[in-house]
């Protein structure tokens, strides 16, 4: 077995504390990463509070991992020991349905196996997240790090990077095209960063205008509240693509009659409480309302090489270990810009 130590929740009320634990002996084909830093995704914090109802306690959480190889089995083609690696929110998937075989892993049929608390495929134990000293995981679900990048800010591009850059890939987001962002928190910040690098003309939707220097400096040609009626109306059958990563409850509603003909909403934030949807704005407009789950492993190592190339990162606050409660109930005053990553040499 691989001894293991970081942080867990022993159950939906008490405060994450120290824990040890084992990962499986690694395969030929896995690498055991020495986990550098981990971002802190609201999705943490959801399930280590088991706000979804499908918590496994005890739980290590995190999802947006980097870390150094330290081990590389006799399988293994794309890392060698010392070599920089990252994985995400799936660590594992069938290999073989319809969706894994075209790199689609995050939708495969038979269910992906998640970073943490659910089953290993391979021996069944519960996977633990990387808020923790190390990973075992199967090079397939490994990804290259450009060594251009601030390690600290590559970790979030995992979840909120690939979860935004995904839907702005499929929907052919680029030059000519009027993007909406609605939401600046972790995943809207890197949905404005990727449509700006696209070419886009896009615009930021927030509800306080405190954001609007924080929209501009991260790539916003415009700024809107959404709360004014005025400024919504401006925009009425304006945009080609909105992007709404808001987590909170919201109208979807003064959002979807800003859709152009033929346009797309596409929503990634999960919600509580299932939206109530004006079809009217979707149906005298052909608009689709679509949703994105992260992306497959193909795309993943896309869009970190591209961040590489342009020199994209998350924008980060770095904190040690033993702030990760502190972090949680900042996260739920959004009061950070715009990720926690922990530096885990501080575990
Ligand atoms: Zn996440
Ligand atoms: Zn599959």
């Amino acid at each position: 077995m691989t001894a293991s130590k970081g942080y867990a929740a022993q159950d939906k009320s008490t405060p994450l504390g120290p824990f040890s634990f084992e990962r499986r002996d690694p395969l030929p084909s896995d690498i055991v990463i020495e986990i550098l830093y981990c971002g802190v995704c609201h999705s943490d914090l959801h399930m280590a509070r088991n706000e979804w109802g499908n918590a496994v306690y005890p739980m290590v959480p995190g999802h947006e991992i980097v870390g150094r190889v330290t081990k590389a089995g006799s399988a293994v083609t794309k890392f060698k020991e010392g070599d920089f690696a990252a994985i995400g929110v799936l660590v594992d998937s069938c290999r073989a349905c319809a969706k894994c075989t075209i790199g689609e892993e995050q939708y495969c049929l038979k269910g992906m196996t998640l970073t943490y608390a659910v089953p290993d495929r391979v021996d069944g134990r519960t996977t633990m997240g990387g808020y923790s000293s190390n990973y075992v995981v199967d090079e397939r679900y490994a990804h290259t790090v450009p060594a251009n990048l601030d390690l600290a800010g590559v970790a979030p591009l995992l979840c909120a990077g690939i979860t935004t850059y995904s839907p702005l890939r499929h929907w052919k987001v680029g030059p000519g095209k009027k993007v909406g962002v609605v939401g600046l928190g972790g995943l809207g910040h890197m949905g404005l960063k990727f449509a700006h690098s696209f070419g886009a003309h896009v615009v930021q939707f927030t509800t306080s205008l405190g954001k609007k220097a924080d929209a501009l400096r991260l790539g916003a040609d415009e700024v809107v509240l959404s709360t004014d009626p005025d400024q919504m109306q401006a925009h009425a059958n304006s945009f080609d693509f909105i992007l709404d990563t808001a987590s909170a409850p919201h109208s979807l509603d003064s959002y979807s009659a800003l859709l152009k003909h033929d346009a797309a909403m596409v929503l990634v934030g999960l919600p509580e409480v299932p939206p109530v949807v004006n079809v009217t704005n979707f149906i005298f407009r052909r608009a689709a309302l679509s949703g994105s789950c992260i992306g497959g492993m193909p795309e993943t190592q896309e869009m970190l090489d591209y961040c590489g190339e342009h020199n994209i990162v998350s924008d980060v606050e770095v904190i040690p270990m033993a702030n990760i409660n502190d972090a949680f109930e900042r996260l739920l005053k959004q009061d950070v810009k715009y990720r926690f990553v922990i530096d885990m040499a501080t575990l």
